[in-house]
C-alpha cells in the first residue's frame, strides 16, 4: 500500500479540492464513495462530486441516535441531486446486547463505553461498507481539531485497506460557507442553532463563539481523545 500511497500523491496529492474529487472518481469509478454525516463539508462535496461525477456514490452511518434535522437533510440531498445515499445501519442484535448490558446512555458514564457504542452503531457498520470500496471520500479538514492537523489529501486507510481522500484538507471554515452561499447547496439546519460539528443528538451541542469546531463533539473527554474511531487509523505522513 505504500508504495501505491506514494504513486498516488505524486500523481494527485496537490491537486485543489474539485479536480481532486473528479481524478478521484475517474481513478477509483464506482469502487471510491463519499461518507457523509451531513455536515457542512459534507455537502460541499456532495455538490462539487455532482458536477464532475454523474454517478456518484454517497454513503452514510444511521446510528439511530441522530438528529431530526440530519434526516431532513439527507432526503433534501437525495431529492436535489438526484442520488439514492447508501444507508448502512448497525446489526440489531449487536445494539440489543450493548442495551442489555450497559443501558441505552452509556456513553456518558465511561470512554470504554462511549467507544464501544461507536463501535456497534458506526465502525461496525464502516467496515461492512468498505469492504464494497478501494478508496473512501471524507470531509475532514485540518484546522477542524488537534487530532486533525496532521492529515493529508491523501492517505492509506490501513484498518480498513483502501485509501481515504480528503479534498477539504486545507479548506478554512470561511472557505466551507463562501461555497455553501455561492453554490446555493442546502446544509443541515442545526448549523442555524450552533452547532459547526455534526454528529449524534445525545453526543453532540452546540457551541460558543470562541470554542473550536468540534468542542461540541462528547464534550465531557478530553480533547486529545475526541474521535469516534471512523478517522483514527489512516497514515498521513
Ligand atoms: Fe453512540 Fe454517541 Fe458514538 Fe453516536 S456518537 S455512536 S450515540 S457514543
Amino acid at each position: 500500500m505504500e508504495t501505491e500511497l506514494t504513486q498516488l500523491r505524486h500523481s494527485a496529492g496537490e491537486m485543489p479540492a474539485e479536480k481532486l474529487l473528479s481524478w478521484c472518481f475517474e481513478t477509483f469509478g464506482s469502487r471510491v464513495a463519499i461518507a457523509s454525516s451531513f455536515g457542512a463539508e459534507d455537502v460541499v462535496l456532495i455538490d462539487m462530486a455532482s458536477r464532475v461525477a454523474p454517478d456518484l456514490r454517497v454513503f452514510t452511518l444511521d446510528t439511530g441516535r441522530l438528529h431530526q434535522e440530519t434526516y431532513e437533510i439527507m432526503d433534501e440531498i437525495n431529492e436535489r441531486y438526484g442520488i439514492a445515499v447508501e444507508v448502512c445501519f448497525p446489526d440489531k442484535r449487536r445494539l440489543g446486547a450493548m442495551a442489555h448490558k450497559h443501558g441505552h446512555n452509556l456513553f456518558y458514564r465511561d470512554i470504554s463505553l462511549r467507544q464501544l457504542c461507536c463501535k456497534v452503531r458506526k465502525m461496525e457498520p464502516l467496515k461492512a461498507k468498505m469492504s464494497e470500496l478501494d478508496a473512501w471520500v471524507c470531509g475532514l479538514r485540518q484546522e477542524q481539531s488537534v487530532t486533525r492537523n496532521s492529515i493529508c489529501k491523501i492517505e492509506g486507510d490501513h484498518a480498513n485497506g483502501l485509501f481515504k481522500i480528503n479534498p477539504l484538507m486545507d479548506w478554512s471554515h470561511q472557505d466551507v460557507w463562501d461555497y455553501i452561499k455561492k453554490h446555493k447547496v442546502p446544509y443541515n439546519k442545526l448549523h442555524d442553532k450552533g452547532f459547526p460539528s455534526i454528529g449524534c443528538a445525545p453526543c453532540t451541542r452546540p457551541v460558543g463563539m470562541c470554542e473550536e469546531v468540534r468542542a461540541g463533539r462528547w464534550w465531557w473527554e478530553d480533547p486529545e481523545k475526541k474521535e469516534c474511531g471512523l478517522h483514527a487509523h489512516a497514515t498521513s505522513k
